[in-house]
């Protein structure tokens, strides 16, 4: 698991949509609830206001779909 750091700013989420299989772990281990997986394409969704930059989801992503970025203050 990676750790939180203080002070940091969450500044995009990126999601490569051809390598997504749709599996919502990404949307189950984000602990802010800032992932909901969409319902028709099965896409995630990504609350920027909620995120706090932890990156869980972006490790436990079986294929490397997710790139959070985060900037330190
Ligand atoms: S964990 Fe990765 S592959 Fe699974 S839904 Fe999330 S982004 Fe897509
Ligand atoms: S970086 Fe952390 S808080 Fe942000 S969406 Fe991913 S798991 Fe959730």
């Amino acid at each position: 698991m990676i750790k939180m750091e203080n002070n940091v700013k969450v500044v995009d989420f990126i999601l490569k949509n051809d390598e997504c299989i749709g599996c919502a772990i990404c949307a189950d281990v984000c602990l802010e609830d800032a992932i909901e997986v969409n319902e028709v394409d099965f896409y995630p969704l990504w609350d920027k206001k909620k995120c706090v930059g932890c990156r869980e989801c972006e490790e436990q992503c079986p294929t490397e779909a997710i790139k959070v970025f985060v900037m330190k203050l």
